[in-house]
């Protein structure tokens, strides 16, 4: 069972029953995360509960806001294998380095856990029909989690996208609206429909709880490396809400007393044709200025504006972590890296965090000795068109 409590604006503090369908915070308009009673789970939940459960994200059930069994969605998603990379150790000289491979996810990324939780929420929560704004791999996850929960979905996505996640949301039964622009002009378009025609929109920061389902990675690689965490995460950024999420369940797991007060350095990584992040880190701004004319092959990082960029700038800061950018070409000699060397295939996202590991390393910003996470966030399936001869 759950332990949800309430709500609480990420910016102005303000608490939220968590009894309806809510989006942003109606007083800041900033987004608002669950909160769960600490004090009940703190006696209520161990991690021997985990011992004999399902390898899914539902293992944390407890710290995850569905009430009601009924409505947990599942596809197999989360409990994805935390790779040792031997080869790549071997290659680059360096002792501890691992590949959290989230393209094992039902529909080929990372998207799944945030669509996964916040799906089965809406319509526990009474949504009607879905809508979304999405550069492609969230479209194909909620489109899945809402074939599951028969609910109708509407996908916004920018006009080129690569065909294959057209094709992926056309299988799966979703609307689909191609929007000239990019993911900010199908998030505009998206939440006028939702106002329209009475939908509920899953755009990423914007409701709850995709945070609480992206957030499981964080509980999953403390369990996974016997709850001591990495020295460094690695982390490829569009809206950053894997950032987020697993930020927050760092603080979670030591309300629980799972784990203690030590963090990794968390490192935002972003495409040099799209890096508003890397721009406002580095001038030490609070939020990060719209970034114009955004371009790269790496859909899931052509993200010109986060909602949640206040809140990534601050955990960059407080981890003493770091942002850079990689040029799209990097991003594909990484992913071939990783191909070579570890035997998966990834997406150009993904090779940006080895290429961003190399870089930091080089610098001597990495030291050997200190274990390494980078995130295989989606698979390269969708986006075999770059390999294309
Ligand atoms: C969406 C996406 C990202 C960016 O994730 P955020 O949590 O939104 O920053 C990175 N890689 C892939 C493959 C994605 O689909």
């Amino acid at each position: 069972m759950t332990y949800l409590h309430d709500l609480q604006c990420s910016f102005c503090k303000k608490e939220f029953k968590a009894n309806r369908l809510r989006n942003l915070c109606s007083h800041c308009e900033k987004p608002l995360f669950a909160r769960y009673d600490w004090e009940k789970l703190r006696t209520q939940f161990s991690k021997s509960d985990l011992e004999n459960r399902l390898h899914s994200i539902w293992r944390y059930r407890e710290v995850l806001p569905v009430v009601n069994p009924d409505f947990q969605l599942s596809l197999g998603e989360g409990f994805t294998p935390l790779i040792k990379a031997r080869r790549l150790e071997k290659s680059l000289d360096f002792r501890k380095l691992y590949i959290k491979d989230e393209g094992n996810n039902p529909t080929g990324s990372f998207k799944a856990r945030g669509l996964c939780v916040a799906v089965s929420k809406a319509w526990e929560l009474g949504a009607k029909a879905l809508t979304i704004p999405s550069a492609g791999n969230a479209a194909g996850a909620m489109s899945a989690y809402a074939a599951l929960a028969n609910l109708p979905a509407y996908v916004y996505m920018p006009q080129d996208v690569p065909a294959s996640f057209i094709a992926e949301c056309r299988a799966l039964n979703a609307n689909i609206q191609l929007v000239e622009g990019l993911i900010s002009d199908c998030g505009l378009k998206s939440q006028e429909a939702a106002r329209k025609f009475g939908r509920f929109d899953l755009s990423t920061l914007k409701e709850p709880y995709r945070v609480e389902g992206k957030k499981t990675m964080g509980y999953e690689i403390a369990e996974q490396l016997n709850w001591e965490l990495p020295d460094v995460v690695i982390y490829p950024t569009g809206g950053g809400t894997g950032l987020v999420g697993m930020w927050k369940a760092f603080d979670e797991m030591e309300k629980l007393g799972w784990i203690g007060e030590k963090r990794p350095r968390m490192v935002c990584v972003q495409a040099t044709g799209c890096a508003p992040l890397v721009r406002a880190f580095h001038t030490g701004e609070k939020f990060a200025e719209k970034w114009e004319n955004a371009a790269t092959i790496a859909d899931g990082l052509r993200v010109p504006a986060a909602v949640g960029d206040f809140l990534i700038l601050d955990i960059l800061h407080k981890s003493n972590g770091t942002a850079l950018s990689v040029t799209d070409e990097e991003m594909m000699t990484g992913a071939n890296i990783i191909g070579k060397n570890e035997g998966l295939f990834v997406s150009p996202e993904t090779g940006a965090t080895l290429t961003a590991f190399i870089q930091l390393r080089d610098q001597g910003w990495i030291k050997n000795g200190e274990s390494v996470a980078l995130f295989n966030t989606g698979s390269g399936y969708k986006y075999s068109h770059l390999w294309a001869d």
